[in-house]
C-alpha cells in the first residue's frame, strides 16, 4: 500500500492508497487549501480521489484546513465524537505543555487564541473505539489512542505502519513523548496498545517517521 506525505503548515498529512482512491489523515493548519491542491496535483491525485478524511484529533494544526479540503474532496470525515464536538463547534483548544518548552508555547497559544481559529466542519463517521478500514479498501484500522487529547485516534495499517497524530513527536526538540498532553499517563498506555496491535514504524504529525523500538525503549525504562 503506497502512502504519501504532504506537509500543510507544521503538520504532516498522510494519503493512504485505498482500493479505489485515497484516505487522507489530518488536514494541517488553516489557509492551506491551495497548498493541498498543488500538492495532490503533483502526485497526480484529484480531489475527488480522496474518499475519506480521518482526523487524529481536533487541534488547529490538524483540522485547520479541514473545511476547505472537505469542500474540494466532497468526502466524509471520521473522528472521535469528543473531538468532533470541538470541530463542529470550531472550538480552539490549546493543550497543556509536558515540559518547559511545551508550557511556554501553550501559554503563548492561550494568549493568541484568535490566531488559531479554524472553520467548523461536519463529521459523518464518529469512531469511539475502533473502525476497520476494509470497507474503504485499506488493510488496517482506526483505533482510539488517548493521551495527547482524550479523543485522539491512530491509523494502524496491517503492515505495521502507524499514523499517530501527536501521540508521539519527532520534532520540537523532542524524540518521542509529545510536548503537549491532556492525559499524560495515557500516552504510555496508548503506545503499548499500538505495540500490542503490531505497530512497527511510527508516522507522527510532527517530524519524520521512526521505529517503534524507540517507544519500546522508553516504556522499558519506566518499568
Ligand atoms: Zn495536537
Ligand atoms: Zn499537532
Amino acid at each position: 500500500m503506497k502512502m504519501h506525505t504532504i506537509t500543510l503548515g507544521i503538520t504532516n498529512c498522510y494519503l493512504i492508497e485505498a482500493r479505489d482512491g485515497y484516505i487522507m489523515v489530518d488536514t494541517g493548519q488553516q489557509r492551506r487549501g491551495k497548498k493541498f491542491l498543488r500538492a495532490i496535483q503533483q502526485l497526480g491525485i484529484q480531489p475527488e480521489d480522496i474518499k475519506l478524511i480521518i482526523i487524529t484529533h481536533a487541534h488547529f494544526d490538524h483540522v485547520g484546513s479541514l473545511a476547505a479540503i472537505q469542500g474540494y474532496c466532497q468526502c466524509p470525515v471520521m473522528m472521535h465524537p469528543q473531538e468532533a464536538k470541538l470541530t463542529e463547534g470550531a472550538i480552539v483548544v490549546i493543550p497543556p505543555g509536558t515540559n518547559t518548552l511545551g508550557r511556554m508555547v501553550s501559554w503563548m497559544g492561550e494568549h493568541s487564541k484568535i490566531l488559531w481559529r479554524f472553520a467548523a466542519a461536519a463529521v459523518e463517521y464518529p469512531v469511539e473505539h475502533e473502525y476497520d478500514l476494509q470497507s474503504f479498501g485499506v488493510s488496517g484500522k482506526v483505533i482510539s489512542t488517548p493521551g495527547h487529547t482524550p479523543g485522539s485516534l491512530s491509523v494502524l495499517l496491517e503492515d505495521g505502519r502507524a499514523i499517530v497524530g501527536d501521540l508521539a513527536m519527532n520534532q520540537f526538540f523532542t524524540q518521542n513523548y509529545p510536548i503537549f498532553a491532556e492525559l499524560p499517563e495515557k500516552v504510555y498506555e496508548s503506545w503499548q496498545l499500538l505495540i500490542d496491535n503490531g505497530a512497527q514504524q511510527i508516522y507522527p504529525a510532527h517530524g519524520p517517521a521512526f521505529s517503534v523500538d524507540r517507544l519500546k525503549a522508553v516504556l522499558a525504562s519506566r518499568k
